[in-house]
Order: C-alpha cells, then sequence, then structure tokens
C-alpha cells in the first residue's frame, strides 16, 4: 500500500507523519463542524440492531488502507449509528459533555501514550493527577486530608473502596488467606435507591447479594437513618457483622440525597467504613447554595464523584477520594522486582488492582484551567436552572406531575391526563417511546413508587432554555395523542 502515492514505505502500513498531519487537521475540522452542529442531528440513530455489523467486513483489511478511506466510512456507516450523546438535547442516563478542551486533553493524551501506573513510568501523569484531584477536592468543600486517584468508573471506585473496607474488616488478613464469607458474616448496608455498582461489588469481592442489606427509604426516597440503626441491631442480633455503609448523594433515579450527616454518625458509632457515591452530584457540592445537601460527606472514609458526569471531561474519569492511603495500599500493595520503585515512592498501582492508567489528569487539568471554577460553577447551575424550569412547566400543569424533588438538574415526572393505574402507565410509555423516535430528544424511563415515569437531565454545556421549550413542545404533543 502506498500512502501518499509517490514513495514506497519502508514497511507495510507506515504512516508518513504528512499524512497524518493533513488527516489530524481534518479530524480538527470534523470535530470542530460536529460541536458547531451537533444539534442538527437525531439525538438517536435510525437503526435496527445488527445493521451496522452487517456493513463491517468480517474480515479485518489485509492491505493497509488509506485514511481517506476509513474516513469516509466513519462518516457513512459509523456516525448514521451514534447516539449523540454530545447533542443539547440528550436528556437521557446523565446528560453529559465531550468539552472542547476535554477533547484536546485527550488528544495529547493519546499522542504521548504514558502508562502512569507508578511514579517512575510518567511522573508527569503521577504528579498532575494529584494536583487536579486536590484542586477538586478542594472545589467541592472536601478537607485536606483526603487524597486519592483518578480511575475510569465510579463503579471501579465503590469497588476498590468496599474492597479496602472488606480488608480492614477483616484485619487485613483476606488478602492473604482469602475471604470466607460464610465465616466472615460481612454486611454492609446502602439505600434501595442506591445504584447497581454496589451489589456488582459486593458480587466481585466474594460478599454475595446476601451481604447487600437494602435500607428502606423515606418518602422522598433518601435513606431512612432510623431503619439503617435498625438494620444493624438486627443484623447484629443474627450473628451478622456490618462492615460498611454506602451512602448516595445524587441517587441514580431521582436524584434523592441520602442523610450524610447522620449516616456518618452511625458509621461512627457502628465502627462502619463510610463510603460516599455521589458519581453525578458531586460537582454541585462547588455551589455554596447546594453545600448543605453534602453536609457530612466530609467524614466519609472514601468518597467518588465522575468528572465525565457533570464536569465535562468526556468519558472515562472518575474521581475517588479516601482518607487512609495507608489502608489502600495495605489492601492492595502488591510489588513484583521488575516494578520496585527506588525508595519510597507513592505510586497509583498500589491503590487500586489496575496496574496500567491512562493519563485522564491531562484532559481533566485542560478542563478546570479553561472553564476555571468560576465557568464550572455557572454551567452548573445554568443546569439547574434549566431543570428548575422544566419543573415549574410541569407544576403548573393540570396533565402533569413531579415524582420526585429537583435538588440537581434532574427531573422525575409523568404525565397524569392517561387515566389510572395501568392506562396511565401505558400513556407515559406511549409517550416516552414517541419521544425518542422522533430524534428531537433522548430521555430515560424508570419506575418509581410502583409507576411508569419519564426522566430528564440537563448536563449538556450547549443546552439553552430553548431546547427546555422544545422538548416540553414535544411532550405536550405527544401526550396530546394519548
Ligand atoms: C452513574 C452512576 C454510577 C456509575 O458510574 P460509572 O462511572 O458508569 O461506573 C454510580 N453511582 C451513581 C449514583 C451513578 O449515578
Amino acid at each position: 500500500m502506498d500512502h501518499d502515492g509517490k514513495k514506497k514505505p519502508a514497511r507495510p502500513g507506515e504512516v508518513p507523519i504528512d499524512r497524518f498531519r493533513e488527516a489530524g487537521y481534518r479530524a480538527v475540522d470534523w470535530i470542530g463542524d460536529y460541536l458547531e452542529k451537533t444539534r442538527e442531528y437525531a439525538v438517536l440513530p435510525d437503526c435496527a440492531e445488527g445493521d451496522l455489523l452487517a456493513r463491517l467486513p468480517e474480515e479485518m483489511p489485509e492491505e493497509g488502507e488509506s485514511f481517506e478511506a476509513i474516513e469516509k466510512d466513519f462518516r457513512e456507516r459509523i456516525v448514521p449509528a451514534v447516539t449523540h450523546w454530545n447533542h443539547p438535547r440528550f436528556f437521557a442516563y446523565f446528560s453529559i459533555t465531550g468539552s472542547a478542551p476535554g477533547i484536546l486533553g485527550e488528544l495529547y493524551s493519546a499522542a504521548l501514550n504514558t502508562n502512569g501506573m507508578k511514579w517512575a513510568s510518567c511522573p508527569a501523569s503521577v504528579e498532575l493527577e494529584k494536583r487536579v484531584l486536590q484542586w477538586l477536592a478542594r472545589a467541592v468543600g472536601l478537607p485536606g486530608d483526603f487524597s486519592g486517584i483518578v480511575v475510569d468508573l465510579a463503579s471501579t471506585a465503590t469497588l476498590l473502596s468496599l474492597a479496602v473496607a472488606r480488608e480492614r474488616a477483616c484485619g487485613f488478613r483476606s488478602r492473604k488467606e482469602g475471604f470466607d464469607a460464610k465465616r466472615e458474616k460481612l454486611v454492609l448496608y446502602t439505600s434501595r435507591e442506591s445504584h447497581v455498582s454496589v451489589e456488582k461489588a459486593a458480587i466481585v469481592l466474594g460478599l454475595g447479594l446476601d451481604a447487600v442489606h437494602a435500607v428502606d427509604t423515606d418518602d422522598e426516597y433518601r435513606l431512612d437513618p432510623a431503619a439503617l440503626s435498625a438494620a444493624i441491631d438486627a443484623d447484629r442480633a443474627a450473628g451478622r457483622k456490618p462492615f460498611a455503609v454506602v451512602a448516595t448523594l445524587g441517587t441514580t433515579v431521582t436524584t434523592s440525597v441520602d442523610p450524610a450527616g447522620a449516616i456518618a454518625d452511625i458509621a461512627r458509632r457502628e465502627q462502619l467504613w463510610f463510603h460516599v457515591d455521589a458519581a453525578y452530584a458531586g460537582p454541585a457540592a462547588m455551589l455554596p447554595e447546594k453545600r448543605l445537601l453534602f453536609d457530612g460527606w466530609e467524614r466519609a472514609d472514601s468518597i467518588v464523584f465522575n468528572p465525565h458526569k457533570w464536569l465535562f471531561v468526556p468519558i472515562d474519569a472518575s474521581a475517588l477520594f479516601f482518607r487512609d492511603p495507608r489502608a489502600w495500599r495495605h489492601a492492595f500493595s502488591v510489588v513484583p522486582d521488575y516494578l520496585a520503585s527506588d525508595g519510597d515512592a507513592d505510586d497509583p498501582m498500589d491503590y487500586g488492582f489496575q496496574l496500567g492508567r491512562r493519563f485522564r489528569a491531562l484532559k481533566l487539568w485542560f478542563v478546570l484551567r479553561t472553564y476555571g471554577r468560576r465557568g464550572l460553577v455557572a454551567n452548573i447551575r445554568h443546569h439547574i436552572a434549566l431543570a428548575a424550569d422544566l419543573a415549574g412547566r410541569i407544576d403548573r400543569s393540570a396533565r402533569w406531575e413531579r415524582v420526585a424533588p429537583v435538588h440537581f438538574s434532574t427531573v422525575c415526572f409523568r404525565f397524569t391526563g392517561g387515566g389510572e393505574g395501568e392506562s396511565s402507565d401505558r400513556a407515559n410509555r406511549e409517550i416516552f417511546d414517541r419521544l425518542n423516535r422522533s430524534g428531537i430528544a433522548h430521555i430515560s424511563r424508570a419506575v418509581v413508587g410502583g409507576r411508569f415515569v419519564l426522566r430528564l437531565t440537563f448536563g449538556n454545556l450547549k443546552t439553552t432554555g430553548a431546547d427546555v421549550d422544545e422538548v416540553w413542545r414535544a411532550l405536550e404533543e405527544m401526550a396530546g395523542r394519548s
């Protein structure tokens, strides 16, 4: 294969740097156009399962192909099957932004291609990570004794935290002797509304799902501290050993906020590991007017939130903070000769099971510097205002109702003009299907209080009040057909 049409490459597939530059400029132009015109795409692709697969050759190419050919297929085959998470009317799951500075950070980190498993393997990666985590911790009001690492996902962060909690509960014996769930009888607590990552961690850690005690919530979907205390007492009486509690500040469906202060009191009294999952809502702690909702999280043993959810960093980047780094090293550190450091370097690989690590701090640094604290706060506030705008329309309408408080940028609601019981659920399901099929917006569904509900979140930097107008008009129209 002749890449530039003139000169024969030394080896097949060699990419002359001039070709990289040309393709790179085209890529940045494409990305620029995409960021400028994302809203011209239908949010959801018009394709059926298997459509793309059928259009992709079953065998990898024998001979290398040109960037032009690959770019053409990217535009004509891949992009049409993309769900546009970066669209201003993507309101499903958690609405997010792959911001321009974050994209640049990703680009540079791919170019450097470092593996920051230890200080010596990339000092820049390890030290920049420490600094951006410190910036983040201060920005959300955490005390200076938290340190941390950047991981891929909140699910990983919660798994690591509960692994350390389990080790501590077993006197740091289980890393050597293994873990016998039947003998240890450990039990951990979290609310019925918490994220499935807590249960998955219990599966991976060999605790088993039976070790997860789902505590009742109050009428605003918050963990009920009295129910937690009662559950602990009952479990102790039954010979089980409570060892951890996970509070969620901003639950995945209704974004309810567990009372961190009351839970911290119970955790201290009962000597439980206290983990806080603030995957989505954590960045809102940068807002003075929201700080009260987080009161008590500063007493946690470990905290996670995701800059890739509400801090405009491209997927993936999850900030994990912890109090006692020695416990983490004690739980995880295994250093083979070939990875030994001279001296006592503080190496990220000692804080978890993953060895290799991408240079995620770079994109975080690009984003935090580009927006600054003030810019981040202004944008988070804007999203909260958009949610309040939508909630207000729902509250003022006789045909819709909100089903949970709106603390942040997420609104759960339902159409009430579609009759009672199952007929009402059916009406809401139809609205959900019609709206998503329309391509105008993408929203989520959930079940709250046993009812089918619609769920809409704001988190994209390009979303405006006009987008709220448009999705509200669409919702009213879809509901009108019910
Ligand atoms: C999204 C979410 C998670 C999972 O995040 P990942 O980074 O995808 O693992 C965990 N907890 C809560 C509360 C979430 O909203």
